[in-house]
Order: C-alpha cells, then structure tokens, then sequence
C-alpha cells in the first residue's frame, strides 16, 4: 500500500487525530562520506563509504515503494562537504533529512545502533546551531527515537539509544535531522553483518518503517514562525493552503491569493453590493481602470481565480488596469488589503443591518422594501429613533426641530 493511499485509509478511522492530507512527504537521504573521504575503515577492510551508499540506496528504494519523495545528496561515490550537503537540502525543501553512517570506536568491543540529533537541551559552545535547528528539537527528536527502534528490531542490533550531538548535518539545516549509525565497522561481529546484503536490506527496511512512523510538524517552514499560530489556525478553518507541507510564509501574497483567501471569509456569492450605502472606492489598478465587461486580457476564461475576480468586480472589490490586465499574480500590497478588508467589513455590516430590518419590520408604513427601511430599523435598533407609534413611523412625514434635538441627544448620550 502507498503512502497517500495509506493516509486515506487511516483518515477515515482517525479523521481528527490524522487528516488527510494530499500529498507526499519529501526525505533527503544523505549517504555519508564519499569520494577521497572514505569514512571509517571495517576490521575486514569495508569502507563506511560504501556501506553507507548502500543502504542510503535501499532505504530511498523503500521510501519511494512507499510514495515518498526522496532526494539523495549523493548516488555515486563523490565527495561533498557537510555544508554543500546541508545546502542541497535546504534547497530541496524537504520535510526531514536522514543521514546513514557506520561507526567506528578504539574499542574493538562496542557495538550496537545509535541515532545523533541536534539538541537544544545540550547546546555545544564550540559549535552552535542554526536557530531553526534549535526549535526543531522536539521533532527531530521524535524522528530519531522512532527510526532507532525499528533500526534496532528489524537488524537485532544493541540498542545505544537517542545521542544528542552537534555534528554539522544535524545542528546546521531548517528541517528535523537526524544522523544514523548503524552499526560498528570497528567490531568484527558488526564488520561482518555490515558486509552482509541481507542485513543492510533489514536496516533500511528498518529506517524506513521509523521514518513512517513519524508525522512531521505541519507547515514545516513556519516552525518558530511569529505568524505560525495565525496560520495553523486558518488552515483549520480551511481558508489557507500549503504548497506540499510549506506554507513559505515570507513570500508576497499574489492578488489571486488574497482574493481567494477573502472570498473563503466572506464568501462573495453571498454579498450583495446593494446593500451597501458606503461609498467606499473600490481598488483600481491605475485611476481610471475598469475595463467594464469583466474580462481581462491576462485572465483566461479558465484561469483557476476567474471565479474569485469576476464576484470581487461585482461587489467593486477592484478593477482591472487601464490596459486591460488585472495582474492576478502580481504582489497584492498592504495599502490595497487594507481597503478590501475594510470594504468587505463594510458589505458585511450592512448585509447584517438589511437582515436586521426584515426580522424587526414592525411600522406597518415601513416595509423592509423601502429605500429607508434598513436605516429606520438600524437607528431603531440603538435606540435613536422612535415611531410616532408602535406600529407608525411616518417615514414621509417632515421632522419637527424639537424631534431631532432629541434624536440628537439619545445619540451624544450613547
Ligand atoms: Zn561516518
């Protein structure tokens, strides 16, 4: 069964606990050393280079069967630096990253598997961190403790436990990472299961069943985020979406975006620009704008925001420019939200006013079709205006100076 599969099945049972979510998770898998750098020599002659290349291969063969994305930084024997291996990955914008190494120690006795992460708790002077490394703490924690015990049962290795370390590929990128040892080079019990194609197949097998066990933060990129409790929230609502697990929080917001995003608040089908008695300007592209029939030369009929822009021009949200474009997916500026929001509010408040006077219409000579109604019925609302009568307002009637200076007074009383 593949991943996205997977998720739908577990969806249906634990809908709350795991959504669905429509797409597939992104690994880097970073085979350690390489090239000139071969990594720690095996008792019975192994190069860790090439053990780690080997499993890094099955474990992407896995991943991929079970519909991740993978991304190795390495598919050859070459060298790369440990900073030219944290760049690839942030470049991938990946969800999590995995490096596989073999160890090696002065004792020819120790053995067993053990898997590294960045620790926030155990900060190394000599070599800090990145300050996303820092906040990813808790999960690339979770990552590590999930991959070491199914490392640990599926190659029946001694179990050395989680090892908070600042080595480079840990503390330096913006995603959970975690470097895994799998065994010791440097014991020949070890050196030889290393050398043994049925147990590295058994430690990839076992890397990849943790790596599914672990559910990584939503929206990767705005862990430690200012904005990221704001954001968290709207997508449960439903009204923002992510590109894959990224919700790239510094980018400009397209006009199509905004707009989008708008008409999930304030659903623009059910707004009714008649209802509106402000004469709030709506945002133009230039200063006489409007093309006037709703078609715009970069908008194609089957553009994914038409919909979007053709309600926003009905409720003169905004216009196209003088030249015919409406620029869906140029940069929306604070300025011209701040004048949508407003508006919107608006429409919103009088929608709400309009709805007020149908339920209270209540003077028999004020029906809620009349041009006043919705202000007579607001007005009476806050107590500012009374009917001559209960059921009488003589909304044509001329109004004494001695009824409006008491109008005016419950106003300034208020
Ligand atoms: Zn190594």
């Amino acid at each position: 069964m593949n991943l996205l599969k997977k998720l739908v099945v577990l969806s249906s049972l634990f809908s709350v606990a795991f959504p669905y979510q429509a797409f597939a998770y992104k690994v880097v898998v970073d085979a350690g050393h390489g090239g000139y750098d071969s990594g720690a020599i095996g008792v019975n002659g192994l190069q860790e280079k090439d053990v780690n290349l080997d499993i890094a291969t099955k474990l992407k063969d896995e991943l991929v069967r079970r519909g991740y994305d993978v991304f190795m930084t390495r598919t050859d024997d070459r060298f790369w630096s440990l900073a030219e291996r944290v760049q690839m990955t942030n470049e991938q914008k990946a969800d999590f990253f995995v490096s596989i190494h073999a160890n090696s120690t002065s004792s020819s006795k120790m053995n067993g598997s053990m898997v590294l992460y960045y620790d926030n708790a155990y900060p190394q002077e000599d070599y800090p961190a990145s300050d996303t490394m820092k906040i990813m703490t808790p999960y690339s924690k979770d990552l590590a403790q999930h991959v070491q015990d199914s490392l640990v049962a599926a190659a029946g290795t001694a179990d050395l436990g989680l090892v908070p370390s600042a080595v480079y590929v840990a503390r330096m990128g913006t995603i959970p990472s975690i470097l895994v040892e799998t065994a010791f080079l440097s014991n020949s019990s070890e050196a030889a299961k290393l050398a043994d194609d049925a147990v590295r197949t058994n430690m990839a097998l076992g890397i990849e069943r943790g790596i599914e066990a672990f559910v990584p933060p939503v929206f990767v990129d705005t862990v430690g985020h200012w904005a990221r409790e704001a954001i968290l929230r709207m997508k449960n609502k439903g009204w923002i979406e992510g590109i894959g697990n990224r919700y790239e929080p510094e980018r400009a917001l397209t006009r199509a975006e905004f707009l989008t995003l708008m008409d999930r608040v304030f659903t623009f089908s059910k707004l009714n620009p008649a209802n509106s008695s402000s004469a709030a300007s709506s945002v133009t592209g230039s200063v006489y704008g409007s093309t006037g029939n709703g078609s715009y030369k970069d908008l194609p009929a089957n553009h994914w925001a038409i919909k979007v822009f053709n309600d926003a021009k009905g409720l003169n949200l905004l216009q196209g420019y003088e030249d015919g474009t409406i620029r869906p997916n140029q940069p929306v500026t604070r300025g011209e939200v701040a004048v949508i929001f407003d508006r919107l509010l608006r429409l919103k408040q009088a929608q709400a006013e309009a709805a007020l006077a149908v339920k209270n219409a209540s003077f028999s000579d004020v029906p809620a079709t009349l041009w006043s109604a919705n202000a007579i019925y607001a007005l009476k609302s806050q107590d500012i205006i009374n009917g001559i009568t209960d059921t009488e307002f003589k909304p044509g009637q001329s109004i004494t100076r001695a009824e409006i200076a008491a109008m005016v007074d419950r106003y300034a009383a208020k």
